[in-house]
């Protein structure tokens, strides 16, 4: 997980066929964003389905995304619980900036942004973190990172090693 991810390259069926499996895997896991990684795919692209700050639920599919965030004066810390499908049921504080846009490719190769804030801002920060090799633990103090192994540990046993890829 912590290794940069290669950048796709072909917007053929393939990358259509592996979205489609990210997607399914996104839902059966009933998670709001995936990332090829966390199915074994080494490729830089992630799929969401997330509310906004107003409840408006966004989807997409972000092939080699770039992430855009506030600076200055225009940076609010937002430190609402997080997760990871890969740490399945464990959840922590994790403060991240409360706005964020995406910006990439779509399947066919189209250019495509995506923008949002409250915990769609946090899901684009989260899954473009993992195209780069960041899993959110990385961005934790090292004692909340113990508290949130340690909470991923004791729950382990209730989801199969294969988790989330063989989860449908
Ligand atoms: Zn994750």
């Amino acid at each position: 997980m912590h290794r940069v991810q290669r950048q796709v390259e072909d917007f053929d069926e393939e990358l259509r066929t592996l979205a489609a499996d990210m997607t399914a895997t996104m839902y059966a896991a009933d998670g709001v964003g995936l990332a090829a990684c966390q199915i074994g795919v080494d490729r830089a692209i992630f799929v969401f389905d997330c509310p906004d700050d107003q409840g408006v639920a966004h989807q997409g599919v972000v092939c080699n995304p770039v992430l855009y965030l506030p600076e200055g004066r225009d940076r609010k810390l937002d430190d609402a619980e997080e997760g990871c499908l890969s740490l399945p049921g464990a959840f922590i504080g994790c403060a991240r900036p409360d706005y964020a846009r995406v910006t990439g490719h779509g399947l066919t190769g189209e250019p495509v942004t995506f923008e949002g804030r409250g915990l769609l801002a946090r899901c684009l920060q989260h899954e473009t973190d993992h195209t780069l090799g960041t899993v959110f633990g990385d961005r934790l103090s090292s004692r909340a990172r113990k508290k949130l192994y340690k909470q991923a540990d004791a729950l382990a046993v209730d989801y199969p090693p294969e988790w989330p890829a063989e989860s449908r």
